[in-house]
């Protein structure tokens, strides 16, 4: 283990104990396989996994017969996307997104693109939120499908669905919201009542790594969306190959742990994250990227100008793991696709922090975090010429 402080939840959160424990008899003593069904291990398995499913499905207030399992977020968004494409196609090539979405979303589309399919990428205002006006005059009669985020991974900022989800049905359109985030943090009951497709991800969760969902809100017949991975003809002929059931087993313990005190930990994470905030805007010129009313409890996402965000990173990963929410790789560095569709300029956008914290957060951790980063920002800025002739 390091020594570091953890404040990177929204990259991924440890498997709770309680759900590693659950999942511990899967492996070796109840390890059948949920489709054999002429002996008791298949039969336990497949108790074992439809236990799971109706306890994902009674926390989320959904009807067990919506949810597919997948390996994660990306492969659900990739089923969601792709298989309305293929479905709708007849009706409509015309897919409406947003340019703050997630790379899933956004690569996904890309591919579409590729294949005869007309994406319209919605800007977002300075809160990382779409306008409705323009949604609105953007809908076509063949627009199939609109993919929304409803909490973004790097500002932790909500859109306002209910009134997104409108215009869309109003439009006779489907509409699948990226829910990844929001799972576990927020109450999404309403959420799911009002969209098409929502999916979900076990490791943002503290669940296992591996697991995810697709929620499709009309799928009694199994027949709201075509498979893109054929064989086996397991859940509904909707995913082929065999259902893993001890991470499904912790993606249900996972949830049910999560929605067991949903309301006192959003209140927690709320009030740390409020501290966090404070602590870190006490920082000369920082400005903080996530405003919005609605936000994820857990999120924090500050801006510090005058400051080299690289070196800023770097400095920081010696104590604390945090994230700017850009997409690295060893050849060139990019800064947020998010911060800058959201007007953040280049050089801010580079300096800029996302901290997120969670279940194994203490007040403690905050309070050394806003020292660290107070500490690294303000030795930035004293090697950097500009801050001394700054106005
Ligand atoms: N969508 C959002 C909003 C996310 O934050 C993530 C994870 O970073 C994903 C999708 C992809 O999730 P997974 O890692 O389960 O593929």
């Amino acid at each position: 283990m390091y020594s570091q402080l953890y404040f990177d939840y929204n990259a991924t959160t440890p498997c709770d104990k309680e759900v590693v424990d659950s999942m511990l008899p899967h492996f070796h003593e109840d390890f059948g396989n949920p489709s054999s069904s002429h002996h008791p291990y298949g039969w336990l398995a497949k108790g074992a996994v439809e236990d799971a499913t109706n306890s994902i499905a009674k926390n989320l207030g959904i009807a067990p017969s919506s949810l597919i399992y997948t390996s994660g977020a990306t492969e659900s968004i990739n089923m969601v996307l792709k298989g309305v494409a293929r479905k709708m196609q007849s009706h409509g090539k015309h897919i409406i997104t947003t340019k703050a979405e997630h790379k899933a979303v956004l690569d996904t589309c890309a591919f579409l693109e590729e294949d005869g399919f007309e994406i319209s990428y919605l800007d977002v205002d300075s809160d990382g939120l779409i306008s409705l006006e323009t949604l609105n005059k953007t809908l076509r009669p063949d627009t199939i499908l609109v993919s929304i985020l409803y909490a973004n991974n790097e500002t932790g900022n909500i859109q306002p669905l209910e009134e997104i989800a409108k215009l869309i049905q109003e439009n006779g359109s489907l509409l699948f919201s990226d829910t990844t985030q929001a799972l576990g943090k927020v109450d999404l009951t309403d959420v799911l009542q009002i969209v098409d497709f929502a999916c979900f991800s076990g490791h943002k969760v503290y669940g296992p790594k591996g697991i995810g969902l697709v929620y499709i809100k009309d799928n009694e017949d199994g027949d709201s969306l075509p498979s893109f991975i054929q064989g086996g003809g397991q859940q509904k002929k909707q995913r082929g190959g065999t259902i893993n059931t001890p991470l499904i087993v912790g993606l249900a313990k996972a949830i049910e742990l999560a929605y067991s005190n949903l309301e006192e930990e959003h209140k927690r994470m709320k009030t740390f994250r409020d501290k966090l905030e404070a602590g870190l805007l006490e920082i000369e010129l920082a400005v903080s990227n996530s405003k919005t009313p609605k936000r994820l409890p857990n999120t924090v996402h500050v801006s510090f100008p005058y400051v080299d965000g690289a070196n800023l990173l770097t400095a920081l990963s010696r104590q604390i793991a945090v994230s700017n929410g850009s997409a690295c790789n060893s050849a060139s560095v990019e800064p947020s696709h998010v911060l800058t569709a959201m007007g953040v300029e280049r050089s801010l956008a580079y300096a800029s922090l996302r901290l997120s914290i969670g279940r194994y957060t203490t007040e403690e951790d905050i309070e050394k975090a806003v020292e660290i980063v107070k500490d690294e920002v303000s030795k930035q800025r004293e090697a950097n010429i500009l801050w001394e002739r700054r106005a």
